[in-house]
């Protein structure tokens, strides 16, 4: 990715700092309620170019770097990350599918699309019995004359009740065991045979939808098979060059809702008094607040590092999985004493630290739990001895 120059940079960062914070953050309360993101800030989105930020130039997107990416990643994690969402998915897993692993045709077919938010896609890799472990998918494809057939379920996909596109992960060679045998289908919404479970009542983060997914001998045509025939099988290494791009972009929004809760506990603990002083001057309360400035710190200096890893090509794989595991357990630690600094009203629905307090505990579960950044992260230490 080449990346913009350094005063388009500036300014996009500005003016998306400016439309998070006057725009979006008085929304908060309501698309935490209503579980939607209204209608006139989806449509800002697409005008900002959000929808492409991570996609290349030549495809109609702002072809970011990841360190630039991560900058942005940092300003929207200042909001509900239902905004974030709503593109979240065109610019990592799934539009990086395409990236990554699309034809030339299926890269001009969709990612222009993807870029300027006309078309939505998810990414389809997770089932009720194959989650940390996607190798033990069930989905199967079996080709049928040119084409392919595709039958099974999905578990949790993000923005499936709103894709225009899924990528689905499905094993075309029934033999193969582990992580072979697996290729990427694009499969459109509205095939037949592709049905959506109902919405799934999440703990937070509402105004982002997940679902399952189905697909009941659902038909796609041989150039649906992403990356064509040099596609076939090396769905799983695909998924993990897109997971690892989404891992580093994740633990940056992390970064970035740490600023913004300790932004919050900073400025209750200035104004709300106990024994005729503000809370601030006990320095139990000063201990939790520095801590989390630490922690922030810490996470936003390791994210960059990382970014600038990743652009340089020295570490696409372990370094976005320390700084996911990190940030996102820090974000975590961050908004537990957050919730503490408040008091009786961190508890309280409407009071930003109790929705930011369930809306962080995702990120230590989805693109790879913490456990699981911590096989990768040991893997990449240990090498063969690892495997014991
Ligand atoms: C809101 C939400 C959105 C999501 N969006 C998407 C999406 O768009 N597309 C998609 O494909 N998926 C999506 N997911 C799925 C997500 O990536 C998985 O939930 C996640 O990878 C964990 O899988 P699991 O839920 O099956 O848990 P499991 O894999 O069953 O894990 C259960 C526990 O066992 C631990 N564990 C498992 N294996 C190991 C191991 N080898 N070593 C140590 N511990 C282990 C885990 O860390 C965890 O603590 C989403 C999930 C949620 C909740």
């Amino acid at each position: 990715m080449r990346g913009v120059d350094a005063a388009d940079l500036t300014a996009i960062l500005s003016s998306v700092r400016a439309f998070v914070r006057t725009e979006v953050v008085p929304l908060e309360e309501q698309i935490d309620a209503r579980d939607e993101v209204p209608e006139r800030i989806i449509a800002a989105c697409k005008d900002m170019g959000l929808y492409g930020f991570a996609i290349p130039e030549e495809y109609g997107g702002l072809g970011l770097t990841m360190e630039e990416e991560a900058q942005l990643a940092i300003e929207l994690g200042w909001t509900t990350p239902a905004l974030r969402s709503l593109f979240g998915t065109n610019n990592g897993i799934a539009g990086q599918v395409l990236i990554k692993g699309g034809t030339e045709e299926q890269r001009k077919a969709w990612l222009p699309r993807l870029a300027s938010g006309e078309v939505t896609a998810s990414f389809g890799l997770t089932e009720a019995d194959a989650g940390s472990d996607p190798a033990g998918l069930a989905t199967s494809a079996r080709r049928d004359g040119s084409g392919w057939v595709i039958n099974g379920s999905k578990r949790y996909i993000t923005n499936a009740l709103v894709a225009e596109v899924i990528m689905v992960f499905a094993r075309t060679d029934p033999d193969a065991v582990g992580n072979k045998g697996i290729s990427t289908f694009l499969v459109p919404a509205g095939t037949p045979g592709l049905s959506f479970g109902a919405r799934d009542h999440k703990m937070g983060q509402m105004g982002t939808w997940t679902s399952d997914v189905h697909l009941d001998d659902v038909r796609v045509p041989a150039e649906a098979l992403v990356g064509g025939e040099d596609g076939l099988d090396v769905g799983f290494r695909t998924a993990a060059k897109c997971l690892a791009h989404g891992r580093a972009h994740i633990a940056a929004l992390c970064v970035g809702m740490a600023g913004r809760l300790v932004h919050e506990s900073v400025e209750f603990a200035k104004t709300r008094e106990q024994g005729g002083r503000p809370i601030a001057a006990f320095q139990l309360i000063q201990g939790l607040v520095a801590d989390s400035v630490t922690d922030h710190y810490a996470g936003r200096a390791l994210v960059l590092d990382v970014a600038r890893a990743y652009d340089a090509g020295t570490d696409v794989v372990a370094g976005p999985s320390a700084a996911k595991y990190f940030c996102s357990e820090m974000v975590g630690r961050v908004a537990d004493r957050a919730v503490q600094v408040h008091g009786g009203a961190g508890y309280i629905r409407g009071v930003p630290v109790e929705r930011f307090y369930r809306d962080a505990r995702l990120f230590r579960i989805y693109e790879g739990t913490s456990q699981i950044q911590q096989v990768i992260i040991a893997r990449d230490a240990l090498g063969a001895a690892a495997r014991g």
